[in-house]
C-alpha cells in the first residue's frame, strides 16, 4: 500500500500494485508541473482510492478526454488520467510512502528540455 498527499496535505490518496512509471517530457506535463518532466506511477482505477480532498481535486481537460487532477488550494500536481482507459496516473513526487520502481523510462524525449539533465549528453529515450 502507498500513500501520497499534495502540498497543503488536504488531498490524499492511496493505491496499491503500481504497473508502470515514466518520466513523461511531454509539453503538457513540463507545462503542468513547472518543471523538465514529470513522473508518473500508473495502476488500475480500482487499485486507487481518494482518501480525501475530493472537494479541492480539479480535473483540468488538457486534450481530448485526458484530465489532470490538480489540488485547488497548493496546486500540486498529482495525477492525469485517459477517461478511456481504466488506469490512473499518480505523480511519483506527490508519494509519502518510498517507492522507487525498477524501470523509468524516459518518453516523449523529442520535446526534452534542453536545460534537462541528459540532454546535453544526448541520452537516448
Ligand atoms: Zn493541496
Ligand atoms: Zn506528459
Amino acid at each position: 500500500m502507498y500513500q501520497g498527499s499534495c502540498l497543503c496535505g488536504q488531498v490524499r490518496f492511496q493505491l496499491t500494485t503500481p504497473i508502470r512509471a515514466s518520466h513523461c517530457h511531454c509539453r503538457m506535463c513540463q507545462k503542468q508541473h513547472g518543471a523538465a518532466f514529470a513522473t508518473y506511477v500508473s495502476v488500475k482505477l480500482a487499485d486507487f482510492q481518494l482518501l480525501a480532498g475530493d472537494d479541492l481535486l480539479v480535473q483540468f481537460q488538457s486534450s481530448a478526454g485526458i484530465y489532470r487532477g490538480f489540488c485547488h488550494c497548493c496546486g500540486s500536481s498529482l495525477f492525469w488520467r485517459d477517461s478511456s482507459s481504466d488506469e490512473i496516473a499518480a505523480a511519483l513526487a506527490s508519494f509519502d510512502t518510498p517507492l522507487v520502481p525498477e524501470h523509468i523510462p524516459d518518453i516523449y524525449t523529442q520535446s526534452r528540455a534542453p536545460w534537462c539533465p541528459g540532454a546535453q549528453r544526448g541520452t537516448p529515450g
